[in-house]
């Protein structure tokens, strides 16, 4: 009878109308056994700033977050590091686990035992009947280093001198260096290596030695629109950075007017 023709998998022979929808030839048991969910390293090195609990992935350092900062790391490692195959009609892809919605995924950090255990629960293909569940188990080593920005921060490097001037009483000072170094803090939350490496009052007014400059020229705006302070920017080529660009540094005079209202 047409139609009637048997399909089976050219594996194991199973049938198709006992065993479900077979994909590319291949029964649900063995299309499972041969296209594997999860692509997880057998080692991972993690390294972790001593300081400030900063990780690194790639060559980027990452804020540490909240709670504790070597088992945030070793997680952000890990998913940093695993892949999920997708088999859909463009063919096979490799995808990071936030880019697949319905998988479910499962990171234990054995901080004591160096082991890292992964579950991952998903379909590799939508013909699936069930999501097949895979485990893996990564060995990994801790490093302690010291981050771009705690490296920056120990030398008191900076990019800027802001020196703001002007009649200014002790109160009106600790004012300005309040509301300066909020505006750094907020900076700082979007841009790790945006910081105030130290202040100086004196009795001229205030030295505020600053990284990157533009976080100093955010501080002179704020300071030109909210004061009417008058600005006066210098650069001096102190020289070159590893990549061979010319490294400045910069004086940016802020000058607040004796009549503000
Ligand atoms: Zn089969
Ligand atoms: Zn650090």
């Amino acid at each position: 009878m047409i139609g009637s023709m048997k399909r089976f998998c050219y594996r194991c022979g199973a049938l198709e109308a006992e065993h479900g929808p077979l994909i590319g030839g291949l029964c649900q048991r063995c299309f499972a056994e041969e296209n594997r969910l999860l692509q997880a390293p057998a080692e991972l090195e993690v390294t972790i700033c001593g300081r400030c609990g900063a990780h690194l992935i790639g060559k980027r350092w990452h804020e540490a977050g909240e709670g504790d900062a070597t088992a945030n790391a070793v997680r952000a490692i890990v998913l940093s590091s695993l892949k999920v195959a997708r088999l859909t009609d463009a063919g096979m892809k490799f995808l990071r686990p936030h880019e697949v919605p319905e998988l479910e995924l499962r990171v234990e950090p054995k901080l004591a035992k160096g082991v890292i255990e992964v579950w991952a629960n998903g379909k590799v293909h939508e013909l699936q009947v069930k999501p097949q569940l895979e485990e893996a188990r990564i060995k990994f080593t801790l490093k302690r280093s010291t981050c771009d920005v705690c490296g920056l921060r120990s030398a008191r490097h900076y990019e800027a001198i802001l020196q703001v001037r002007g009649k200014l009483t002790r109160e009106e000072c600790s004012e300005i260096r309040k509301m300066l170094e909020q505006l750094a803090a907020e900076a700082g939350k979007r841009d790790r290596s945006a910081f105030i490496a130290n202040v100086e009052e004196r009795r001229e007014g205030l030295d505020l030695y600053v990284n990157p400059v533009s976080l100093a020229r955010q501080m002179v705006s704020m300071l030109k629109s909210g004061f009417g302070a008058e600005i006066k920017e210098s650069a001096k080529l102190v020289g070159q950075t590893r990549d061979g660009r010319r490294k400045f540094r910069f004086s940016i005079l802020a000058r607040l007017p004796s009549e503000r209202g």
